[in-house]
């Protein structure tokens, strides 16, 4: 019988296969006792099997290397420092000598032991750790078991394949492309999640978190994953196969077809030129950037950085960081905006709860309280602007003199470099981002304090309508096409370009081409997206004209009821 499990959508498209369930070793051990004499071939045994794995895993890691996403080699060596970590590979065998009792059981005790402590501590960066100790454990006990690698498929099924496991690290998501392997279905993991980052790399389809899917999939089950939804149909009826297959084809020509635009100029059909940028979250996204041949880097996010770990990175890890990007970019810009942290972005060990995190000590307000943290980016980022087109913005602005002090932070760091001989680009662009309606509505304030604009309608939309944009229990009213919404953007796109000061939208609504006329048609020039998104709008910009458009814009900017401002959007895209 068919049936749906909901998941977070984390890697785009739709895959169709046979589900492939991927056992877990560390559930399925047996305790038994040993008789003294076997105790040191016992300990030999745990040895290879040690020994094994790492072999294993510096061969995935080394047979990787050439077409996975950096990142998942630095996945592998974190996996590979936890297998030699003597909490791992030494604690184990006092226990068989202690309680003679066999490998496996020990390895899980120890397992067990250690994820009780990472369990007390409950921080982010430590919670992935946690899943990576399961991970090499698994891996270990498999090995012991006479299971095959996780990556080893049973040969039999020559149809795509969708793995379903209750958790995968990223060494077996890679040690699985080597099959065809069409997707991916995990009950752990978010948005963020290992798995979840592998999988984007790799364009795989991929819904994580499921919670049960584990229980509820059979191996050999025909299952669809809608990756743009978050959605797994089990034992699908013929008609919706057929519909997905159908729409599984669209895609796919879709997808070559706009490979095709990739050295096309951005231009619209009268001949304005629109700058289409990348946003990134890590150094290693600007291969995603350089493959659609990016204008450049619209939003660097840096709090990535500092996300999930136990101590903030230093002055010359974000420098190295900041410098690749602004040498592989090879003179487009980049633009590095200063941390965003708070809200849904907390850093690890938070000093305190806070009552409403959204309006709380988060983005500007936070540095600017950590003056020697704020120091230190801004340090970094200068330090990089000598290797590159490098612009400097502030995220979530309210006032004048959150400007001011940022910018005598700034100067501070110029001078402490100047003074230590250090080079900078003396003339860096400091823009702001624009993502409080209270900033949109006093713009004044900051077009004259600073060289550029970026418009984050994700948090404008959440400060506008007071909708959490975290909470699913609000989802259905964060709605980006509120008629206060497109009032603000519009009025900051129009004040901006009045005072000659370039303005971008580089929140998610920049990379929906639903919008793409919309922004248009309100003036906008600028675009910063997911690097996965920027042809096809591209495509929608190269059918546009926009001098029609702007007075289409003009007309609906004046409507109140969101049913009628919905059909005149509906009509600016049909033409
Ligand atoms: C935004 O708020 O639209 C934005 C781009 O920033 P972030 O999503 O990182 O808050
Ligand atoms: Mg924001």
């Amino acid at each position: 019988m068919s049936f749906c499990i909901h998941g977070l959508a984390v890697s785009y498209g739709i895959a169709i296969g046979r589900a492939h369930l991927v056992s877990q070793a560390t559930l399925e051990v047996s305790h038994y006792l040993l008789p003294g004499k076997h105790v040191e071939p016992e300990i030999a045994r745990l040895e290879e099997a040690l020994s094994e794995v790492r072999a294993e895993l510096s061969g995935i890691k080394a047979s990787a290397a050439a077409g996975a996403p950096s990142e998942v080699g630095a996945f592998v060596d974190v996996h590979l420092m936890i297998l030699a970590d003597p909490l791992i590979c030494d604690e184990p065998k006092s226990l068989i000598r202690a309680h003679r009792c066999n490998a496996e059981w020990a390895l899980v005790q120890q397992m067990e032991r250690l994820v009780e402590q990472f369990d007390a501590i409950e921080d982010a960066y430590l919670r992935e750790r946690r899943a990576d100790v399961i991970q090499v454990v698994e891996r270990v006990v498999k090995y012991l078991m006479g299971h095959p690698r996780s990556g080893r498929v049973r040969g039999k099924l020559d149809e795509p394949m969708i793995v379903v496991a209750h958790d995968l690290s990223p060494a077996d998501t890679l040690d699985y492309r080597q099959h065809q392997i069409a997707g991916f279905v995990t009950d752990l993991g978010g948005p963020t999640s290992h798995t979840a980052i592998v999988a984007r790399g790799l364009n795989i389809p991929a819904v994580v978190g499921s919670h049960h899917a584990r229980e509820l999939i059979r191996d050999e089950d025909m299952i669809i994953i809608d990756g743009s939804r978050g959605i797994v149909i089990i034992d699908p009826d013929q008609r919706t196969l057929d519909e997905y297959q159908l729409r599984a084809r669209e895609l796919e020509l879709e997808r070559s077809k706009l490979k095709r635009l990739k050295t096309t100029r951005a231009a619209t059909l009268d001949g304005e030129d629109i700058a289409l940028l990348a946003n990134i979250e890590l150094a290693a996204d600007v291969a995603q950037v350089r493959e659609v041949d990016a204008d450049g880097i619209g939003l660097f996010r840096t709090e990535f950085l500092f996300l999930g770990r136990d101590t903030l990175p230093n002055e010359d890890e974000q420098f190295e960081a900041y410098r690749s990007v602004a040498q592989a970019m090879k003179g487009r810009p980049i633009t590095i905006r200063t941390l965003d942290i708070g809200a849904d972005k907390g850093l690890k060990g938070a000093q305190r709860i806070e009552p409403n995190p959204a309006l709380g000590l988060r983005a500007i307000r936070y540095c600017l309280s950590e003056p020697q943290l704020f120091l230190t980016q801004l340090r970094a980022i200068l330090r990089a602007s000598h290797f590159g087109r490098v612009r400097l913005m502030l995220p979530m602005l309210v006032n004048g003199h959150e400007v001011d002090h940022a910018l005598e932070m700034v100067e501070k760091a110029k001078e402490q470099l100047r003074a230590e001989k250090q080079k900078f680009d003396e003339g860096i662009e400091i823009g702001g981002m624009i993502e409080v309606p209270a900033a949109a509505l006093a713009l004044g304030v900051f077009l004259k304090r600073l060289s550029f604009l970026s418009i984050g309608t994700n948090d404008l939309i959440q400060y506008t309508l007071a909708v959490d944009r975290t909470d699913e229990a609000v989802a259905h009213l964060y709605d980006p096409i509120h008629p206060a919404v497109l009032r603000l953007i519009a009025q900051t796109i129009q004040g901006a370009r009045r005072a000659g000061l370039p303005v971008a939208v580089c929140g998610a609504m920049a990379g929906e081409p639903q919008y793409t006329r919309l922004l248009l048609g309100m003036g906008l020039r600028e675009f910063s997206m997911h690097p996965s998104q920027i042809l096809e709008v591209k495509q929608e910009i190269l059918r546009a004209e926009v001098g029609d458009l702007a007075m289409k814009v003009m007309r609906l900017l004046r409507v109140d009821e969101p049913e009628k401002l919905r059909d005149m959007i509906a009509r600016i895209n049909e033409g």
